[in-house]
């Protein structure tokens, strides 16, 4: 140990681009600094985490005014690889290191008084038996023989040794049920063989976790599997993410947050799902997991394998154009066809139902006929709750809410709370239902609009006999949660399930007959030029979930799509299944216009007290950054504008968005604004105006 001081450089979860020196005193810590180390540090009044980034001999600042190292936490120092991971992160995201760096750690880690009795706690190794338990003897596993042709050249392409370098992006496309799962736990057994190797597995949703995971239990019982997302308890999760970081846990199967995670012996990767939008975190440092699992392939040399029935236009183009290799699956594995797409015109009278208004006579006669055959059907509603608003008869009252500008759903009495209540799905306020109204006294007040809620209401009165289950987040909030409600679904003890888009993703349910989806455009006329994206993989990813049965003498279902516009685009390549007809005609549109991926985008988000101090905080940006000669041509600031949702919470807030053909002239002009306002900031807040700023790069809603 070396007598004279050493310094070290920390980074702490702070917006401070720079990292802090701190006094480390061997002696006393028992040990020489290692980059890469967790430490405890005082800082300010309290005790703060943070990382070594460097290890000097001096410092610029006098060590007087110097503060020690307190202590290490009991874990290895986090590797090379990851740092150079959250290295790119923050600086392509545009946070400080800490920040990119410290929330990534559970929080079981972050607590330096732990750290002690964490240190003597004996690591349980028996963990993996009793995993192994969990197995179900009922989930099928496809082993390498078993795969189809398709299927098998699929493997034999990902099992190529290509060139020496090892980084590989693979998109294995394949519509619903045609059985990339199969292909690529395959492909991961395979790279498992080698000795203490480890894989990444990435998925959109905790909700299709269990599902995953019992398969994946089936296919490597021996296996150790390191669950993180956030449906695991914290300890949990801490456990986790100490096996994999000591390289004991062999498969990482998470969401978006596990691909931060420490992993010495990562040999590939793969991202199921991901088109889906939930890779991308929408706080703190935003980034997208799905770019930088990418990224960490590349930095690391791995081959990543990028699942999905509806690619992303920006994954689509990249194998189109041979950045990424292509491998698709077309016939359903188990030789079910797709299902048979309808669009029902809800414009045309003739189609209306005299039961309610919510349903077409179409999707009424085929719920009647699919329970007339014991088969499950599937209504689909984007909404929760009993109504998105309620309004006055008398006057013109609606259920605003009062810190956000938009409306309180009607929820109605039931699991979640006792009574029937308002709530604002925005800023989470909820109030009783009242009476009457409030500015006119009448009582007359009526729900307007359909949720989750009223659907099932209306089932349950025209299919009495039906048994009738509502998946969505209120509903899977007590108890086992959406585990509970898939498995009844399962075990076929409901006729008609209504639910949000939870229901559509990844099941692989055996009977389902219908699919209906109410009020499909909705999603279709919003300001965000992904939408129609959105809901064709949504609508996709839905119609997969009807006919999946593994007997052959099952007609392959139906999905009813409820339109007023059933002409539009996305429908009529949806009736044809035509997803790669879709995505060229999207890119053509898009390149027409030159949106991503023709083009990069940056968001600058402002908030504060009101709309008009935010607006004309990004509009003094925007003057500033042209005075200062900092826009290159090709480079488009746009005006600032309220944001869709204006007000939440009692902020208003406001966003620019900013494009560019060149990546590179959009970093270096995000890094400049970045530069820019710190000058008067404090962390993110104007000294000036108090407004609370924050840069986004590649904003997925604009
Ligand atoms: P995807 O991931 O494309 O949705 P899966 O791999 O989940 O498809 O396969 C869909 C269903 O088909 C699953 O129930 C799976 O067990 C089954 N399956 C997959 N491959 C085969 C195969 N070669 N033979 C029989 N069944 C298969
Ligand atoms: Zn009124
Ligand atoms: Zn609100």
């Amino acid at each position: 140990m070396k007598a004279s001081p050493l310094f070290v450089q920390i980074v702490l979860d702070k917006p401070l681009a720079q990292g802090f020196d701190y006094i480390w005193d061997s002696q006393k810590l028992g040990t020489d600094p290692v980059i890469g180390q967790i430490v405890s540090v005082p800082f300010g009044n309290s005790i703060n985490i943070g990382v070594i980034v460097k290890v000097n001999t001096h410092s610029e600042i006098e060590q007087s005014k110097l503060k020690a190292v307190l202590g290490l936490a009991p874990l290895p120092p986090l590797d090379s690889a990851l740092l150079s991971l959250m290295n790119f992160a923050s600086q392509y995201y545009i946070h400080s290191l800490g920040e990119t760096i410290i929330p990534s750690i559970p929080q079981m880690w972050r607590k330096p008084e732990r750290w002690e009795k964490l240190r003597l706690a004996k690591p349980s190794t028996d963990k993996k038996s009793k995993q192994n338990d969990l197995a179900s003897d009922s989930e099928q596993l496809i082993g390498v023989a078993q795969l189809n042709s398709e299927q098998k050249n699929a493997l034999d392409i990902l099992l190529q040794k290509k060139g020496s370098e090892g980084f590989r992006a693979i998109l294995l496309q394949g519509q619903t049920g045609s059985g990339k799962t199969a292909v690529f736990l395959n492909w991961l057994a395979s790279v498992l063989q080698e000795k203490n190797s480890q894989v990444l597995l990435l998925v959109p949703e905790i909700n299709l976790t269990p599902q995953l995971e019992r398969r994946i239990r089936a296919y490597f019982p021996d296996k150790k599997i390191a669950l993180l997302h956030s449906g695991v308890s914290e300890k949990q999760r801490g456990i986790s993410w100490h096996e994999a970081m000591i390289g004991d846990a062999q498969i990482i199967l998470g969401t978006r947050l596990a691909v931060l995670t420490p992993m010495p012996n990562l040999r590939a990767i793969v991202v199921d799902e991901e088109h889906d939008p939930s890779y991308k975190q929408q706080e703190g440092t935003r980034y997208s997991a799905r770019d930088l699992a990418i990224w960490r392939a590349h930095d690391q040399g791995l081959p990543i394998l990028l699942a999905s029935a509806t690619p992303s236009l920006e994954t689509w183009m990249a194998a189109k154009v041979g950045r990424y290799e292509h491998i698709r699956l077309d016939s359903r594995a188990q030789g079910a066809s797709l299902p048979k797409v309808h669009l029902v015109n809800t414009q045309d009278p003739q189609n209306r139902s005299s039961h309610s208004p919510l349903f077409t006579k179409i999707v009424e006669g085929a719920i009647t006929k699919c329970l007339s055959e014991k088969k499950q059907s599937l209504i689909l509603i984007n909404r929760r709750g009993y109504a998105p608003v309620i309004s006055c008869s008398a006057c013109s009252w609606m259920s605003k809410c009062a810190q956000c500008s938009s409306c309180m759903v009607m929820h109605k009495a039931g699991a979640l709370s006792k009574k029937t209540v308002l709530s604002c799905h925005h800023c989470g306020l909820v109030k009783p239902m009242p009476n009457f109204c409030p500015d006119c006294g009448n009582a007359d007040l009526k729900p307007v609009g359909q949720g989750t809620q009223k659907i099932e209401d209306v089932i349950e009165g025209a299919w009495p006999q039906a048994t009738v289950l509502r998946v969505d987040t209120d509903s899977s909030r007590r108890s086992k949660g959406a585990e509970e409600l898939f498995q009844k679904i399962h075990e076929g003890d409901v006729d008609i399930v209504v639910g949000t888009q939870m229901i559509a993703k990844g099941h692989d349910y055996q009977n389902i007959g219908t699919v209906a989806v109410l009020d499909a455009d909705s999603r279709l006329y919003s300001q965000d030029f992904r939408a129609a994206e959105r809901l064709f993989a949504q609508l996709i990813q839905v119609a997969g979930r009807a006919g999946r049965s593994k007997q052959h003498d099952q007609a392959s279902g139906d999905i009813y799509i409820e339109t007023q516009h059933p002409d539009a685009a996305v429908f009529q390549y949806l009736l044809r299944h035509d997803v790669d007809g879709f995505l060229s005609f999207t890119a053509k549109e898009r390149e027409e216009s030159g949106l991503p991926p023709f083009s990069y985008q940056g968001l600058i988000h402002a908030e504060g007290k009101s709309i008009a101090k935010a607006i004309q905080f990004l509009s003094d940006l925007k003057s500033q950054l042209t005075e200062r000669g900092l826009v290159h041509k090709g480079v488009k600031i746009y005006d600032p504008v309220p944001k869709t949702i204006m007000r939440v919470a009692g902020s208003e807030r406001a966003q620019l968005l900013i494009e560019s053909n060149s990546r590179k002239h959009l970093q270096e002009l995000l890094e400049a604004i970045d530069h820019l306002l710190r000058q008067d900031s404090q962390g993110r807040i104007s000294k000036a105006s108090r407004i609370r700023w924050l840069i986004e790069r590649d904003p997925i809603a604009i």
